[in-house]
């Protein structure tokens, strides 16, 4: 349920401060997307050390998702379902190696369609336009992503990110397309390996207080306890600590963003979204990063929405959903023409108070033996059980079936949920999430396949590049 905060939002509703309605006009778009980001790792959401005073910042200003859930714990196939409000299995890019199809229709393509002006920065290659994901994006930047002799540079960091969404909106305002309202979608893989902050960023982290986060994680400490010389645990914290410098520095390149923006008049009549594309195993179940299992730190993320009349302001929203619903969502904020539709998680804060119950599907898929995915990716297969695994999040739970068929059940509300199967004891209600999981699947039949992919050979070598190769 959404909390007393929101009363808050209802009484100034009523005393005239805020408009709890659609714009008459249409609004500014500007979305963040933050690569490999654990919604735990954000100051807004609990982290327990000041990492993101301009994101909080957003959020107070904004609604909050507690349980927001990236579709696949893999960068193209969770932006693609943000884009299109479709699942993996139907938008096509099931994987990084596979290419979202032009036939799907994404957010820019909508907003586009409304006479928006419509622009993108990626900070990698694994989302450059070859992939399909800038599909209706008019003002593309992706330069010096591209292979060029002698380089192998695969990433920008986030500060050239921004000073080229900010070069973006200089040219913007001084087009004949500056009246036009405007969608901006800016990609931050900071976050992502190698943890590679500025030394000031790493600086100020006390590793004293990352400490008693590992510990109270429980995590594993396999890999990381085999260097000879270490304390696991003390190798274990400086490893969180690296991963906390980069949110720290992305969150001030942000800033930069935010205030570049405020200058130039186009923070004003702007729905602000952050969201995070997938987050990071930092071993907490003995995997590294991200990609191989649905625990939460690998596909719980970070989503704040923040309209430009602070509707609904400081409003936190613990369901459950998915990342999917966020295009319906941005839409029906954007243009009070245009209603989201059934996916439009405002329109039910709107209505209700709260979310009404919306499928939360989590799936790392997996096709065949010889299929793309066992050939080049190692990384899923590396002394891990092969195959597809899918789970379900509904009633405070998560069921977990695994490639072996076998089941784990969680219980989301206890306090380390993900270390205890409580199938055996919630029989009922491990089939009951069995049940809709299968009500789900039979009606989401996969619609396209490995064979559907024309990948070339500099693709496969670049995503290799990235970690994602043999
Ligand atoms: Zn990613």
């Amino acid at each position: 349920m959404a909390r007393l905060l929101m009363f808050l939002s209802l009484v100034l509703a009523l005393s005239g401060h805020t408009a709890c309605s659609p714009p008459d006009a249409p609004r500014n778009v500007l979305v963040i997307t933050l690569d490999t980001t654990r919604a735990d790792h954000l100051s807004c959401y609990g982290y327990p050390l000041e990492l993101t005073p301009h994101i909080d910042a957003v959020a107070r200003r904004g609604v909050l998702f507690e349980r927001a859930y990236a579709p696949m714990g893999q960068t193209l196939p969770s932006h693609s379902t943000l884009f299109t409000g479709l699942w993996p299995r139907v938008h096509g890019a099931l994987e990084n190696h596979f290419l979202l199809s032009p036939d799907v229709t994404t957010l820019a393509e909508d907003l586009a369609a409304r006479g928006y002006v419509t622009a993108g920065v990626t900070g990698t290659r694994v989302l450059d336009a070859d992939t399909g994901i800038a599909q209706g994006i008019e003002h593309w930047d992706e330069e010096g992503m591209r292979r060029e002799e002698g380089r192998k540079l695969a990433e920008r960091k986030a500060p050239e990110v921004v000073d080229r969404a900010l070069a973006w909106a200089d040219r913007h305002l001084a087009s004949p397309e500056a009246e036009r309202p405007y969608f901006l979608w800016a990609h931050f893989f900071d976050p992502h390996t190698p943890f590679e902050a500025p030394p000031e960023f790493r600086a100020g982290i006390d590793e004293a207080v990352v400490a008693e986060r590992v510990q109270q994680s429980r995590s594993r400490i396999r890999r990381v306890g085999e260097e000879p010389g270490h304390d696991p645990m003390a190798r274990l914290a400086e490893y969180w600590a690296d991963y906390a410098a980069e949110i720290r520095f992305t969150d001030h390149e942000l800033g930069r963003l935010f205030d570049g923006l405020t200058e130039r008049g186009l923070m004003q009549d702007t729905v602000v979204v952050i969201v995070g594309d997938h987050g990071e195993g930092l071993l907490e179940h003995g995997t590294r990063t991200h990609g191989m299992n649905l625990f939460d730190e690998v596909v719980r993320v970070p989503l704040i929405i923040a309209t430009p009349n602070g509707e609904l302001a400081g409003t936190r929203v613990d369901e459950a959903l998915s990342i999917k619903d966020v295009r319906a969502t941005v839409v029906g904020l954007a243009d009070g023409s245009a209603p989201g539709g059934p996916d439009d998680l405002w329109k039910d804060l709107r209505a209700r108070g709260a979310l009404r119950p919306r499928p939360v599907i989590l799936e790392r898929p997996h096709y065949s033996d010889n299929n793309l995915l066992t050939r080049t990716n190692s990384f899923y297969t590396e002394g891990r059980e092969a195959g597809p695994m899918l789970a379900i999040v509904a009633e405070g739970h998560k069921l977990v079936v695994r490639p072996d068929g076998g089941h784990w059940l969680f219980d989301l509300s206890a306090t380390s949920p993900e270390f205890e199967d409580i199938s055996a004891r919630s029989p009922a209600l491990t089939d009951r999430l069995h049940g809709m999981l299968q009500a789900w699947l039979d009606a989401h039949p996969v619609l396209h396949d490995a064979d559907s992919q024309d990948l070339s050979p500099e693709r496969l070598e670049m995503l290799e590049q990235l970690g994602y190769g043999r």
